[in-house]
């Protein structure tokens, strides 16, 4: 099973590189990261989150599930949503469950991409899932949720991570 990388590892602060082999490896890493989102109940993953500097996330939220290889995020709504969101990179040192804290998104965005055959994938998002998909790709570009946070908050959360 592979390791959640915790606030602190550098991996998570890298810009992840795009995927350039759709080989037996990359499906498998893509099991792999369902599996290590799946053992701690999360709704979304993305390849630094295990020490993969990969442009890849995996989701299963609102219903909806799947992975996209090399994302491209377009907003189509830029209103932005205030609602409550974790990471499961970022856990409450005592409790080792996510800190919770209210981020503002965007209200709907379309990613586009790949999937493990290099078939072209495209979703249209709204609420949670619009929400997922823009924190997995941050997480690509080395950024993390408490990014977002006004200074304060992000330094308590930082506290109790
Ligand atoms: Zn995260």
């Amino acid at each position: 099973m592979r390791e959640i990388r915790i606030i602190g590892d550098p991996v998570l602060r890298t810009p992840a590189e795009p995927v350039a082999d759709f080989d037996r490896e990359l499906r498998k890493l893509i099991d792999e990261m369902f599996q290590a989102m799946y053992a701690v109940n999360g709704v979304g993953l993305a390849g630094p989150q295990i020490g993969v500097s990969r442009r890849l996330f995996v989701y299963d939220i609102a219903g909806r599930k799947g992975h996209v290889v090399n994302p491209v995020l377009t907003v189509d709504d830029d209103e932005e949503v205030l609602d409550e969101e974790g990471c499961l990179s970022v856990p409450d040192r005592r409790t080792g469950l996510p800190i919770y804290a209210p981020v503002a998104r965007a209200a709907g965005v379309t990613v586009e991409g790949l999937d493990r055959l290099q078939r072209p994938v495209r979703v249209t998002s709204r609420g949670s899932l619009a929400r997922c998909f823009q924190h997995e790709t941050e997480h690509l570009d080395g950024k993390l949720y408490v990014d977002r946070l006004p200074r304060n908050e992000a330094r308590s959360i930082m506290l109790r991570a």
